[in-house]
């Protein structure tokens, strides 16, 4: 047997596997216990290898539903997987980076977020041009929390002290479409994971401390609803 073939398969190998980038982690469970081990991005998917063999995981790209990253340390997977405890409702993996590890790179999550070409749940900030800007109270069910909405050529960055709803959104990928009943209101529909149904968006709604601008609410019509 040709000697180099040996060298040439383990070359492909390597390559295949080239651009993996490992994360030590720990899988938070719900809604308590924990284990940990590691988290593999690589070309084919997202793996999860720990020493509790019934969470060992293997996703490939399309077996994932949404990636969220909720800070530079933690993140979740939502899977297609049905709990029958929660009526159906998907699984998801919630992970949190280990004192150790590395935050997670924009780099990683700009490589995920291609892989999966499907939209995800980002809660960190992103500096971008703004069109146009406003401020805003986002509306709860009980209360609300205040910050600016940005609106820059390719993203919706919405910014604010209170983290857990602090996005940015990708216009193409992650907004389904954008309502204002008046110029003190508007609501962002988006494809946010949600674990009965994705078809089913996500509504934010923001009240507005200042009137919203004609021309620009226009603008955006005319992207989310072309011919109208
Ligand atoms: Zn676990
Ligand atoms: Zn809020």
């Amino acid at each position: 047997m040709n000697r180099w073939i040996p060298t040439l398969l383990l070359l492909v190998f390597f390559n295949a596997w080239g651009e993996a980038e490992t994360l030590k982690v720990r899988h938070d469970h719900n809604p308590w216990g924990k284990c940990t081990g590691e988290v593999i991005v690589s070309e084919s998917g997202i793996e999860y290898r720990t020493e509790k063999k019934k969470h060992s995981r293997q996703w490939k790209w399309v077996d994932i539903q949404s990636f969220d990253r909720k800070s530079s340390t933690a993140f979740s997977i939502l899977t297609y997987q049905d709990q029958k405890w929660a009526l159906g409702a998907d699984r998801s993996f919630n992970f949190t980076l280990l004192p150790e590890q590395e935050p997670l790179s924009e780099e990683t999550f700009q490589f995920i977020s291609e892989h999966l070409g499907k939209p995800v749940v980002d809660r960190m900030g992103r500096r971008i041009e703004a069109e146009y800007q406003v401020e805003v109270k986002h509306l709860h069910t009980f209360g609300g929390c205040e910050g600016t909405l940005y609106f820059g050529k390719d993203w919706i960055v919405y910014e604010t002290d209170h983290p857990k709803d602090a996005r940015t959104w990708k216009r193409d990928r992650d907004v389904e479409s954008v309502w204002s009943l008046n110029r003190y209101q508007l609501e962002i529909h988006v494809f946010e994971e949600n674990k009965r149904a994705f078809d089913k968006t996500r509504r934010f709604r923001f009240q507005l401390k200042e009137p919203l601008d004609e021309s620009y609410y226009e603008q955006l019509r005319r992207e989310f609803f072309p011919g109208r």
